[in-house]
């Protein structure tokens, strides 16, 4: 893995020289043509952090993966040396776990036609809220959405984003049958055959119990936007262990193929993300 950059982030040109440090110790270079100082992040996500990305990828793998609250994420980094407090961890989730899932979406296996749709309840600032959630034949999370109330019109919200987001229409679904669903599935998918019923509804009730069991780690969330990270980068992590991304282009099979899936998914994604 390369540890400098060897062509210049704004102007291309490869006359850059080595130009001390900044204040938080990296390495800086400086352009001869355009005089812009960098350093091997500038022009990435991970730019501008105080600390190391694998110190921000190491939080965000643990908060979304155990059953951590942000406070825990902080004692576990503490007792590695590495002082940091809750609402930096919390503000290095809220950034970069969509940015993990959108460096692995050109990764993902193709999701199945037959959804089992549902939605299972949260906290949110002392109030309930709904997580809806869908998995298909192959158990792979196809979408997660909250939402602060459960009327035909958040079951529409959903249908919506799930279709847009995996680019499949669903040619038949299973829902408990609760009163929004029909409606919202005449109103998008009109096509699709409507399954009811308990034993058609288990898998994604089994399914929810993934989450429950990471939920159980925190005490609720103060915002939606707390909830929605959690409940989807959850999604996510599940998804990339479960295999339904398939980073052979972006994992090295030979080296360190005996670490876990997830580990070697996500130091291929946070390469990916720091761009080598
Ligand atoms: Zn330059």
């Amino acid at each position: 893995m390369r540890s400098e950059r060897t062509t210049c982030p704004t102007c291309g040109s490869a006359e850059v020289r080595k130009h001390g440090h900044n204040r938080q110790g990296q390495q800086l270079h400086r352009c001869r043509d355009c005089r812009g100082r960098f350093t091997g992040l500038t022009g990435t996500p991970f730019s501008g952090y105080r600390f190391p990305t694998e110190i921000i990828a190491l939080a965000v793998r643990w908060y979304l993966r155990y059953r951590l609250s942000y406070a825990a994420v902080v004692e576990q980094h503490a007792a590695r040396g590495v002082p940091v407090d809750p609402s930096t961890v919390f503000a290095w989730v809220r950034e970069f776990a969509p940015r993990y899932e959108g460096a692995a979406r050109p990764f993902r296996r193709a999701v199945g036609s037959s959804w089992s749709v549902d939605e299972t309840d949260v906290k949110v600032a002392g109030a309930w809220a709904y997580v809806y959630r869908a998995i298909d034949g192959h158990s792979q999370v196809v979408d997660v959405y909250v939402s602060a109330r459960r009327a035909t019109e958040d079951a529409v919200a959903f249908f919506r984003r799930a279709i847009a987001a995996t680019g499949v229409v669903p040619t038949g679904v299973a829902t408990d049958c609760a009163a929004a669903y029909p409606p919202a599935l005449a109103a998008v998918l009109p096509g699709a055959a409507h399954e009811t019923g308990k034993q058609v509804q288990q898998p994604i009730e089994r399914d929810h119990q993934h989450l429950k069991g990471r939920l159980r780690g925190t005490r609720g969330f103060k915002t939606l936007a707390g909830a929605r990270v959690l409940c989807r980068g959850h999604a996510f992590l599940r998804n990339v262990r479960g295999g339904c991304y398939d980073l052979g282009r972006l994992v090295d099979a030979t080296a360190a193929s005996r670490l876990p899936l997830v580990l070697r998914a996500w130091d291929a994604l946070t390469a990916d993300l720091r761009g080598h």
